[in-house]
């Protein structure tokens, strides 16, 4: 009989740090487009006159050990006023070789933790390395990560945090535990002018972010619309800006960001300058010149997951973390 190894929402903090995490998912972008991983586009169950929805999203991986990930993720948006993650589920883990079920993984730990990786992957790659001044967007599970992951690529001097509720903005700012002073501002234009990197990660369906509050050579992380119902910057940012995608066909299909900027402002596919994955391999280019405006537009992949899974269940084994289900 086999044991599916299964690890907690604290395990998971504890065992991928974002450190760690930062170079796992540059090594998983750079194999996905060096072709080692493959993954078919996320499929959303959404029920008529529901706010919630279920995504699945499969992956597969050939080298170095061969595995298949699916993350089952329910996201409530009411979920936060219950004091509890919008983002609930679990990341699968199976074995390349048999197809037996190795893993079951929080998915709400190991959502925060990589995502907010891959913006600091985005980040080292594409910003300025003189960036000193830090825009968030946003006051929840991923403004709160992705303070931590900014924090490690750069040595910012200062950040900002807007939020819809100022109360949270504020509250954000009091603990978010970041090395540089975090101040809550009344609008995200504050928040946005002068600021070197700036992070979006709200819930906004209508544009939060205006093109000519972004200083020239600014880099965006977008990161908050991953539904094509939803974005938070504007087309005329996207239409100006260097564009840089997680994954093409997600973003043709997936991207609100992208989708609302082809309906507006006439772009195309080939306004994409390159997946980030490509830039990190160096078959594509990334920044041309400091006063270029990049934006980097992340959904989410299942690769990332997968990546993520694989790396907790060597540790969890190693460690002897988590519960040994026989299974
Ligand atoms: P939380 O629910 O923890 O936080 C949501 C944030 O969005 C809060 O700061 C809230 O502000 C703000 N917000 C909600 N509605 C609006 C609105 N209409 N206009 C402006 N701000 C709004 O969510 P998470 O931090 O977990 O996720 C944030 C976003 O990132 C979500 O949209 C999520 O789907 C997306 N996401 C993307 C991933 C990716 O891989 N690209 C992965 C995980 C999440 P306040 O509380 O102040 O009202």
């Amino acid at each position: 009989m086999s044991e599916l190894l299964v690890l907690a929402h604290e395990e998971v903090k504890r065992l991928l740090p974002m450190e760690e995490c930062i170079e796992l998912m540059a090594e998983a972008l750079a194999d996905l487009a060096r072709g080692l991983s493959w993954q078919p586009l996320r499929f959303v169950v959404r029920p008529p006159e529901d706010q919630s929805l279920m995504g699945l999203m499969p992956a597969h991986r050939s080298s170095p050990e061969p595995a298949y990930g699916l993350k089952a993720v329910c996201i409530f948006p009411g979920n936060p006023a219950r004091g509890l993650d919008a983002h609930q589920g679990g990341v699968l883990l199976f074995d390349g070789e048999t197809g037996e079920l190795r893993a079951l993984i929080d998915g709400s730990a190991v959502t925060s933790i990589r995502t907010a990786a891959v913006s600091a992957v985005a980040t080292r790659a594409l910003a300025r390395p003189d960036s000193r001044v830090l825009a968030i967007l946003g006051s929840g599970v991923q403004a709160q990560a992705h303070s931590e992951a900014m924090a490690r690529v750069l040595p910012f001097d200062e950040a900002r945090v807007w939020s819809r509720t100022a109360e949270h903005a504020q509250a954000f700012a009091d603990d978010a535990g970041a090395p540089f002073p975090i101040e809550a501002v009344d609008s995200a234009e504050a928040a946005v002018r002068g600021a070197d990197v700036v992070v979006t990660v709200t819930s906004a369906r209508e544009p939060i972010v205006e093109r000519r509050w972004l200083e020239p050579g600014a880099h965006v992380n977008a990161v908050g619309s991953s539904i094509p119902t939803a974005r938070e910057l504007d087309a005329a940012t996207i239409a100006d800006a260097a564009l840089f995608v997680d994954r093409r066909e997600s973003t043709v299909n997936e991207s609100g960001e992208y989708l609302r900027a082809v309906e507006e402002k006439g772009i195309g596919p080939d306004h994409i300058r390159a997946e980030l994955g490509e830039v990190l391999v160096g078959s594509h280019e990334g920044r041309r010149s400091d006063d270029e405006l990049t934006v980097f537009v992340s959904l989410g992949l299942a690769v990332e997951d997968l990546a993520a899974a694989e790396y907790l269940y060597q540790r969890g084994r190693n460690e002897g973390a988590g519960a040994a289900v026989p299974f």
